[in-house]
């Protein structure tokens, strides 16, 4: 089977065109992959679907046979909703009602599968990554922006729209005046925490600061204090920490050990030194988490057609 991917992101849009030839627990191969700045909606879309065209004409498979997307949010994941696969309250320019399901159904033919990007990278770690067998778990992505797919028994947590765990409030630590960089929050966890925030706190981009500048403490910090929350509300066995601020080295190490100091015990697994320090892990996937979870949720949906 030949699944068309789309990891819609707020930078650039991950196109890939994958082949499925076994059960759904063998991950599928990337046959073709291309990256799409993410600039205008009517830009980005059309050279999405260019690529996918010239794909399939590339390795003389014909249309693929399944679509599936993860796109960045807030999107409205209401069936029936008049605005379903529609991106929606987004601070982006231009990208606030573009409707992504219409779009990519229409110019490929094909009903796709459609949620976050972040609940699809987290269902591509649960079927072929970190978090195999895993029927409770968070993946959070922790970059330009903060974001979080929930796993709960089993299933992707949906329900008034998606979870936005970027967007909690946490507690200011003393002595950071930083006002915050969310424009409708000011200083949630994303706009404490995200790449931005970093590098407006401090004058310095996230990725040029050094291991040793008090940036990754803080960062540290803030970021113990949500997984900590997420751990007394969600239950979860395991939290991914991925994304281009979240995969800086050292980074999951130093948070697991914190929020062992946030909870204070009071979850009893948690108090165990080795099940702590495996409670935030990295997502496995790697660079195609996105690509893979979209098609991931394409062979979903596939099966309860
Ligand atoms: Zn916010």
């Amino acid at each position: 089977m030949l699944i068309a991917a789309i990891e819609a992101g707020g930078t650039k849009f991950v196109c890939g065109l994958l082949e499925s030839s076994g059960p759904e627990r063998d991950r599928p191969g990337i046959i073709e992959r291309a990256v799409v700045p993410t600039t205008t909606p009517a830009e980005t879309l059309r050279s999405s679907a260019e690529f996918f065209r010239a794909a399939s004409e590339r390795t003389g498979q014909g249309k693929p046979d399944a679509l599936g997307i993860g796109c960045f949010g807030p999107v409205d994941l209401r069936p029936g909703s008049p605005s379903y696969g529609s991106i929606t309250a987004t601070p982006k320019p231009g990208w606030r009602n573009t409707d992504i399901v219409g779009y990519f159904g229409r110019e490929l033919e094909l009903r796709a599968a459609f949620d976050t990007d972040v609940n699809a990278a987290a269902y591509g770690e649960y079927l072929w990554g970190a978090a195999r067998g895993a029927k409770d778990f968070i993946y959070l992505t922790v970059g330009t922006g903060i974001g979080g797919g929930v796993f709960s028994n089993g299933l992707l947590v949906h329900g008034l729209g998606h979870p936005e765990l970027g967007h909690v409030k946490i507690r200011r630590e003393d002595g950071d005046s930083y006002e915050g960089a969310c424009p409708f929050h000011r200083d949630c966890l994303e706009g404490m925490a995200s790449g931005p925030a970093i590098a407006a706190r401090w004058g310095t981009r996230a990725e040029d600061l050094g291991p040793d500048h008090p940036a990754w403490e803080l960062e540290a910090r803030y970021l113990a204090k949500a997984l900590a929350c997420y751990a007394l509300v969600l239950s979860p066995e395991l939290i991914l920490l991925g994304g281009g601020v979240g995969l800086r080295p050292g980074l999951a190490e130093r948070v697991s050990a914190l929020v062992g100091e946030e909870l204070a015990g009071y979850v009893p697994p948690l108090a165990e030194p080795k099940r702590l320090r495996a409670f935030v892990a990295r997502p496995s996937l790697g660079q195609d988490a996105g690509l893979y979870g979209a098609a991931a949720l394409a062979l979903r949906d596939r099966r309860h057609d």
